[in-house]
């Protein structure tokens, strides 16, 4: 072999080993931070229904660039804030992560319990009862906990929301912090002794910057012209409610005035101004926190509420609904190129999905004879009281309704020496002759069975014997319980249970997938592309097609 061979190959093998370097996956660099954003009752046909009202650089710029499934469902029931934030962040179900409602029923004390509420602390920054708030009931971890597991605790975590279980569920129970908006008199962003003594210095500067009083003081209109809103029904219409104390639905709404009718700073959870606010608070923890500056992969949980509340006052048909998206796709823009300035353009990891979807609303759907209405469950509760006495003698054998659950007296099963497990099935048939109620299911059989039906199966993934009622039942589709103006979800049904789902960053491919996923998907599609360990409790799978390196 000559010397020049030689030399040859050694720069072959040379080259040859670099090139292995820079090719293996676990050899691309990791983003400096990861921003998972939940815009709270995000339908998926809103990408598309809005589509040409949104700037380039927002949800286009996130659609065009990132992966976008855009057939990805909830797979349990409830289709609710806490549970949903929950599934998101940590890859599972209510069955597993604890989070079963928003409020549900605990026997044990005979009343209802708030999926964030903690009477072990204190809040930190307020006052307020709202401050008392801590993912104590959590019972798995979330992508968050996971990254700190990774880096020996040295990624910070952090959860933002105007909402307090937006904030602390997606963030964790190992977080450095959660921080959330207190309404009332204060105006402020606070948080909990879970994870602090006091607010830090970046949180106080924040909250006495005015911002909260100038977005409380000003007005919204329309955004662009009104000709622009013809995905929407006429703004003075029957099916929306006015906010306090005003007569009509209509634009423009002076929030300074509106202020003093709707709980002071509260008002600006139900306008889009509280989703800026949001947006100026988080960039803010960027700086303040230093994130993405710490040689290490840093989480932001961000959570844009105003969206939910405004669905619910307007419904998902009204102007102030297509003005609130259009104005988040202008947020959306501002916080990427916010995040370009500091890390590169796209050297960061965002996804975007959402707790749940939204409901047409009943009392306008119907005038065009959709199958839809509404429901009572004080009555329903006085029916099944009624039945129980006429089978089973006087008592008070319903301790509860919430949540579509009926909760029997089991201390008066016990007295009576009666069986439970027969009550249950006898509720549960008696439930599914109720009209508008197409399926019921008794506890013991949630426990012992397998259900393999897509409603069963929904069911199922939303129960856990501790918490969950003797008989859970489901509506029709189309029915709620709710005022005859705005709408709710909750439903297992597609109007609330299909979310987008968007991953962009950093060699993920520009692609759109219309196959089935489900909403335990992201977690572990987020933590293959971190390279991470999965949510403790994830059922879920990462999404392949997000994931297969960009072509050079
Ligand atoms: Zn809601």
């Amino acid at each position: 072999m000559s010397r020049f061979t030689s030399l040859l190959l050694v720069l072959i093998s040379f080259s040859a080993f670099g090139q292995k370097k820079t090719t293996s996956p676990s050899d691309q660099p990791l983003p400096p931070i990861v921003i998972g954003i939940t815009v709270d009752q995000m339908r998926n046909d809103y990408i598309d229904r809005f589509w040409n009202d949104y700037c380039d650089g927002g949800f286009k710029r996130l659609v065009r660039n990132g992966s976008y499934a855009r057939n990805l469902q909830y797979n349990y029931m409830p289709t609710y804030t806490g549970p949903g934030h929950a599934a998101i962040f940590t890859g599972t179900t209510p069955a597993h992560n604890g989070i079963v409602a928003n409020d549900w029923f605990e026997r044990k004390y005979n009343r209802m319990t708030y999926c964030s509420a903690d009477s072990l602390v204190n809040g930190v920054g307020t006052s307020s009862a709202a401050g008392k708030m801590s993912p104590h009931y959590l019972k798995s971890s979330t992508i968050g906990d996971e990254l700190k597991i990774f880096t020996a605790g040295k990624s910070k975590v952090i959860g933002i929301s105007l909402k307090d279980r937006g904030a602390i569920l997606p963030a964790g129970r190992t977080a450095n912090a959660a921080y959330w908006f207190v309404g009332g008199e204060e105006g402020v962003w606070a948080s909990s002794s879970w994870y602090m003594r006091e607010l830090p210095k970046w949180v106080q500067d924040f909250n006495g910057n005015g911002k909260a009083k100038a977005y409380a003081s000003s007005t919204w209109n329309l955004l662009l012209p009104e000709e622009n809103y013809t995905e929407s029904i006429e703004d003075n219409n029957a099916y929306e409610m006015p906010f306090k104390p005003l007569l009509r639905p209509v634009f423009p709404y002076n929030i300074d005035t509106l202020k003093k009718h709707n709980g002071g700073y509260e008002i600006l959870k139900g306008v889009p101004m509280g989703n800026s606010l949001t947006l100026d608070f988080a960039i803010a923890a960027i700086d303040g926190e230093q994130l993405g500056k710490n040689n290490t992969t840093d989480m932001l949980c961000l959570s844009f509420s105003s969206t939910d509340y405004v669905g619910h006052q307007f419904g998902i048909h009204s102007k102030e609904l297509q003005d609130a998206y259009i104005r988040l796709d202008r947020e959306l823009e501002k916080l990427l190129l916010e995040l370009d300035k500091r890390f590169g353009k796209d050297n960061y990891l965002i996804f975007l999905s959402s707790d749940h979807g939204g409901a047409p609303t009943p009392s306008l759907v119907q005038k065009s004879n959709a199958a839809a209405g509404y429901w009572s469950s004080d009555n329903f509760e006085d029916q099944a009281e009624l039945f129980m006495n006429s089978k089973y003698g006087q008592g008070n054998w319903i301790l509860n309704e919430s949540n579509l659950n009926l909760f029997i007296n089991r201390t008066l099963v016990r007295e009576k020496n009666m069986k439970l497990e027969d009550m249950q099935r006898t509720l549960a048939k008696w439930a599914e002759e109720q009209e508008h109620v197409t399926k019921a299911y008794a506890s013991c059989d949630l426990t012992q069975e397998n259900y393999t039906s897509e409603l069963g199966q929904k069911v199922q993934l939303g129960f856990l014997p501790a918490l969950s009622g003797d008989v859970i039942y489901v509506l029709e589709p189309g029915f709620m319980e709710y005022s005859r103006q705005g709408t709710t979800h909750g439903s297992p049904y597609t109007y609330d249970s299909q979310v987008p789902f968007i991953l962009y960053g950093k060699n993920v491919p520009a692609s759109t997938n219309y196959a089935a996923h489900s909403i335990t998907d992201i977690a572990p599609t987020v933590c293959s592309y971190l390279r991470i360990g999965f949510p403790n409790a994830c059922t879920g799978n990462p999404i392949i097609s997000f994931l297969r390196p960009a072509k050079k």
